[in-house]
């Protein structure tokens, strides 16, 4: 059976479809385009001029939209980029525009990924071709299509989301940051749909290519160590004992963190919303830049301040029971916004096969994002028997989730049949190649929360920036130690940690 073209929903418009696709470089095909607006009707372009002229179509048109630059600044940036007076900019339709991501840190477009875009796009083998979702490029639909399985229709964007947009505190942007050590540009997106991606514009495609960053790009911090749940899986090992970091601790991490361009910071504890000073710590790391995640086993901080709300990005909040979607219920019928930042976190082992299945139909029903928690073995889980979870993938198939997470953890013990069930593209690398753990309280840094047997102390250092070369050596040595482990268990180039599955 061949199913040669899909859509899903209704149509309510048609538009203009704009692709960059890449050819062999002895194909024969050659400009065509009868218009001066790159627009809704056909085009190929081909030669380097019109190549070019495209570009700085769409740059033109996103500098002035995205970033609100006069017509004759943003003429100026353009003419320094080829340091000559560039008039052939026509008009392109809003349907294919693209927005240029910032720096990282800064409010400016990247003019770096400008320029490796130009280099890009100036490539023999890449042609930009023109027209809309009414028509085919003949020339083009017999071939072997590249596979992208990005499943957008579950990335909900609901009216919510849209409505609550202007009580959001951090910076809703796309931010471009420069991997040197590997050649590659990160980019991550904040808003309307939280992406991160690897784009690479210089090397052609190797299965064997390392991308790693050269800096973590999520960190996942431990703001506490108290928790009155004192759950005996615990493998933080945190009680109603459990300390709290020292806000200034905190603070100083957090400038190191902006140094090293970290686009995500996780808070963690214990329990996170507990400690005195939650909501400062969310708006340092918001005013530093980055987004501010967190996961919690408990929302009356919902009800004391809302407004905590409108600083995080996303919320993970650990259900092992019934009882626990039932405080959930109350939460999404007092607040209708509170979906669109939360997760649902299951912790495998402290879960019963009834349990699961319920929380997962929950899920399902309310269109909540599901994360799967690997069982580890530390703290207090050491003396905890887990509950065997090896029916899990049954009960995900026969509800038809088509769309989850899962831990690093999870990953490692269900890689055969995640492997075969997802798409690579999917996966990351493994706990401390492109995040690092960090424990304020204790004040240590590790590959990752239940990978502490490598952990360095940081209590010694007092000069901020020897902080930041601290951090950099670390980070380094905790990714030649997953490179590692990379090799001796012949996982994929691309890892998981944290991330969605299409099933
Ligand atoms: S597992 Fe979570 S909820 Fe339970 S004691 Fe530990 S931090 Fe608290």
């Amino acid at each position: 059976m061949h199913i040669p073209n899909i859509r899903f929903g209704f149509a309510t418009n048609s538009s203009s479809t704009h692709s960059i696709i890449v050819i062999k470089p002895d194909e024969n095909i050659r400009d065509k385009i009868e218009e001066d607006y790159f627009g809704w009707e056909e085009f190929v372009l081909r030669s380097p001029s019109l190549k070019l002229d495209y570009l700085n179509s769409l740059i033109n048109l996103s500098l002035k939209s995205d970033y609100n630059f006069s017509e004759s600044f943003t003429q100026s940036i353009i003419n320094s980029l080829y340091n000559s007076n560039i008039t052939n900019i026509l008009d392109i339709d809003h349907n294919s525009s693209i927005s240029i991501p910032k720096e990282y840190g800064y409010n400016n477009p990247s003019i770096e990924l400008i320029k490796d875009l130009m280099k890009f796009v100036l490539r023999e083998d890449i042609v930009i071709l023109g027209g809309n979702d009414n028509i085919e490029f003949e020339k083009f639909t017999d071939r072997k299509r590249f596979k992208f399985p990005l499943n957008f229709s579950n990335l909900k964007i609901d009216n919510n989301y849209i409505h609550y947009y202007k009580h959001l505190k951090y910076n809703p942007s796309i931010y471009a940051r420069y991997e040197t050590k590997y050649d590659y540009w990160t980019l991550f997106s904040s808003y309307p749909i939280p992406v991160k991606f690897q784009l690479d514009l210089k090397h052609y495609p190797d299965l064997n290519k390392i991308y790693l960053p050269d800096t973590p790009e999520l960190v996942d911090l431990k703001i506490t160590d108290y928790c009155d749940k004192e759950c005996n899986f615990c493998y933080q090992g945190s009680s109603k004992k459990g300390k709290h970091a020292e806000e200034n601790t905190i603070y100083n991490i957090l400038w190191v963190l902006k140094e090293l361009k970290v686009f995500e910071v996780a808070l963690g504890g214990g329990e996170p919303t507990t400690h005195p000073h939650f909501k400062k710590i969310l708006k340092n790391v918001v005013n530093y830049g980055m987004v501010p995640n967190f996961t919690t086993s408990r929302l009356d901080w919902m009800y004391e301040d809302p407004e905590i709300f409108d600083y995080v990005g996303g919320i993970g909040y650990t259900c092992t029971s019934n009882l626990d979607t039932k405080i959930l219920d109350k939460i999404l019928k007092d607040f209708n916004y509170f979906n669109t930042k939360l997760t649902i976190q299951i912790p495998m082992g402290c879960v019963t096969r009834n349990e699961f299945e319920y929380i997962v139909k929950y899920a399902k029903d309310r269109y909540l994002n599901i994360l799967l928690l690997g069982f580890k073995k530390d703290g207090r889980a050491h003396k905890f028997n887990p509950i065997d979870y090896h029916w899990w993938c049954d009960i995900i198939e026969k509800n038809k989730i088509y769309y989850f997470g899962v831990d690093t953890s999870m990953l490692y013990e269900y890689l055969p049949i995640l492997e075969l069930k997802s798409d690579s593209v999917f996966f990351s690398s493994p706990e401390g190649s492109r995040s690092m753990y960090i424990d304020a309280i204790e004040q240590f840094i590790a590959p990752a929360s239940y990978n502490i047997k490598n952990k360095y102390y940081m209590n010694e250092i007092k000069c901020p920036m020897k902080m930041v070369d601290f951090y950099i050596e670390k980070f380094n040595e905790f990714q030649n130690d997953a490179l590692i482990k990379y090799k001796e268990t012949l996982f994929l180039p691309l890892l998981g940690n944290n991330y969605e599955f299409v099933l």
